[in-house]
């Protein structure tokens, strides 16, 4: 431990600590741009500058040691402050009123928080190019401030390697790695550059339009889902603490949007159990050498496996994610219990994720029934800007029920929203159709929380099954390096079961989720590890407080099995909740 004084406080932080984080111990907020919990420091905006022991360092990247007197603020380091911010603005776009990021951008705080209230230098921006080219995600070159979150998150958590800085000095831009377009990159959508981004650089494709053209389609008749994880993260853009779950309000915002019916994706994801907990036993008992099952529902890292993990192809869970398993169902049916046209349906999905808008149109099995399972995916931040156009008072809403058949829920369908929840919720159910006896100690500890990768090995009717789970696709890598050594060995499979999701923490931290900043909540904006515990464990206490936290308890999925599809992994269930994976063209990510 090294002990020094910070703005005259006593601090003790362990050697290695930066000024910054040792800073944050005793609250103090040093501002920075550039870096952010989840990346290393870059010491990129120059922001963070403190004065030790007389000098001016930057905080972000020197480490605390013994006998340091440090000021964090004072005249002079404020009008530094000011001018490198004054030095960044005549670098960009003065388009605030239209920016899709004002009104939570970290740039456009800063500024004013230091009371910034003229240009004081010639504005010298260029127009670059915008890559909207994976319609998923925009990167607009001319708001970028090159803090590179982006770069080293996509690099280092996702192990990617889709972006890097094109060109030096004044002219440095951000690009897909090497200036190409990011649909041509190894980018895999997944929205953690846009979750990381403090400006409006790189944000979501904004899709909202084309939802209110069909809410105001007397023809069509618009359905709309939301997935596990927006529940607890959307009451923070209308000043609810992290964590609040607001799933009823939620459905009530929907019907005052003109939704003509409320389903649930959570409905989804005890249809996508029953599905996947069926193949697993299934592989498990019959056929233990297309072991390790892996689960699919992450559309981010179906692409991942389809363009870099081809040899894995055969081991991942032919299930469709519970997104497409609502779709479909309510293009046949819902559309045929209801007696409206399919072709009159349109299907609006909610999802904290921005590959979810490329998941819809993957592949012709997209379309099973005939039509597009999803017509149009917004994420949470579409969803929560849609509610403001509207005038609508999300707090004064009364919680209203979602709508049936598609909307009924158990425990472990909310859960898929968290990491571990889906191996979680899967082995429940699995045990059950092994066994035909409940699970009683349905919590696996093990796989919750924020180690990159879980293990465990779980009792089911005396098999041994071998479990791992991984979120942020850079520990991806490791986990199928494990299986395939093992495999080119001879030797059994290291794991039985294997759960991924690509974005740290799981979808709760999903690249198109809020990035609001409440009073006495962590900065900066955006996800953080705190905030992505919160979320999880909200979603868990949702589980907890549910009579019903097996998939196969779900009345409503019962029912469609009785009336509609027969049985788990039937022909019908087959033709439209399933599908396969292709080999797509990889690119080289600068890491072979
Ligand atoms: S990125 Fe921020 S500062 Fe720049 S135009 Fe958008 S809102 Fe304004
Ligand atoms: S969406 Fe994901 S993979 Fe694509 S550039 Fe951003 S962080 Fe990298
Ligand atoms: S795009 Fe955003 S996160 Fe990336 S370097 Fe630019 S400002 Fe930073």
């Amino acid at each position: 431990m090294v002990k020094l004084k910070i703005d005259n406080i006593e601090v003790e932080a362990p050697a290695g600590t930066s000024i910054l984080e040792a800073a944050r111990q005793i609250k103090v907020d040093i501002p920075t741009l550039c870096k952010h919990p989840d990346v290393d420091p870059s010491a990129g905006c120059g922001l963070c500058i403190v004065k030790v022991n007389g000098r001016i360092l930057r905080s972000c990247c020197t480490p605390i040691a013994e006998n340091m007197e440090i000021i964090t603020s004072d005249p002079e380091l404020v009008s530094v402050r000011k001018t490198v911010l004054e030095l960044i603005l005549s670098n960009h776009p003065n388009t605030c009123l239209t920016c899709i990021r004002s009104g939570n951008c970290e740039l456009q705080d800063i500024v004013q928080d230091f009371g910034i209230r003229e240009a004081k230098l010639p504005n010298i921006t260029k127009v670059k190019d915008i890559d909207d080219s994976t319609k998923a995600i925009v990167l607009d070159p001319a708001k970028c401030i090159t803090c590179g979150r982006c770069v080293e998150v996509c690099q280092s958590q996702q192990n990617v390697w889709a972006l890097s800085f094109l060109n030096r000095g004044i002219d440095t831009q951000i690009a897909g790695a090497g200036g190409i377009k990011l649909a041509e990159s190894p980018c895999i959508k997944c929205g953690q550059c846009s979750a990381h981004c403090p400006t409006g650089a790189i944000v979501e494709y904004d899709e909202d339009r084309a939802v209110w053209e069909m809410i105001n389609d007397p023809e069509l008749h618009v359905v709309v889902q939301i997935a596990p994880a927006v529940r607890v993260a959307l009451g923070e853009d209308f000043g609810y603490e992290f964590g609040t779950n607001v799933t009823g309000k939620i459905y009530s915002a929907l019907r005052k949007l003109g939704f003509d019916k409320v389903f649930d994706t959570n409905f989804g994801a005890d249809l996508t159990i029953m599905e996947e907990a069926t193949e697993f036993v299934s592989r498990f008992t019959k056929a233990p050498e297309t072991l390790p099952l892996v689960t699919s529902c992450c559309p981010a890292w179906v692409d991942l496996l389809e363009k870099y993990h081809h040899d894995m192809i055969p081991y991942f869970s032919s299930c469709k994610s519970p997104q497409s398993m609502v779709g479909t169902m309510a293009k046949t049916y819902y559309a045929q219990k209801a007696g409206i046209d399919p072709s009159k349906i349109r299907v609006v999905s909610i999802m904290p994720c921005t590959a979810k808008k490329w998941e819809i149109v993957r592949s012709e099995e997209m379309r099973a029934s005939g039509f597009q399972d999803v017509d149009v995916s917004l994420t949470t931040r579409e969803l929560s800007r849609m509610i403001k156009q509207s005038g609508i008072s999300f707090r004064e809403l009364e919680e209203e029920a979602a709508d049936n058949p598609l909307g009924e829920y158990t425990g472990a369908g909310t859960i898929f929203g968290t990491t571990g929840g889906v191996m979680t919720a899967a082995l429940r159910t699995a045990y059950f159709f092994v066994t035909g006896q409940e699970l009683q100690d349905i919590n696996f500890k093990a796989i919750e929380g924020l180690e990159g990768i879980k293990e465990a090995e779980v009792d089911v009717a005396g098999h041994k099954v071998r479990i791992a789970v991984a979120h942020g696709t850079g520990n991806v890598e490791t986990v199928l390096q494990r299986v395939r050594e093992a495999k080119a060995k001879g030797e059994e499979t290291p794991y039985h079961f294997i759960e991924v999701m690509a974005c740290r923490g799981g979808c709760v931290a999903g690249g198109g989720q809020p990035r609001a900043l409440l009073p006495n909540q962590p900065k900066p904006r955006g996800i953080t590890d705190e905030i992505r515990r919160i979320r999880g464990g909200a979603l868990l206490a949702e589980d907890a407080g549910k009579d019903h936290r097996r998939s196969h308890q779900n009345e409503s999925i019962k029912k469609l099995y009785a009336d509609f599809l027969g049985e788990p992994a039937s022909h019908k269930s087959h033709e439209l909740l399933h599908t396969h994976y292709v080999e797509r063209k990889a690119y080289n990510r600068g890491v072979e």
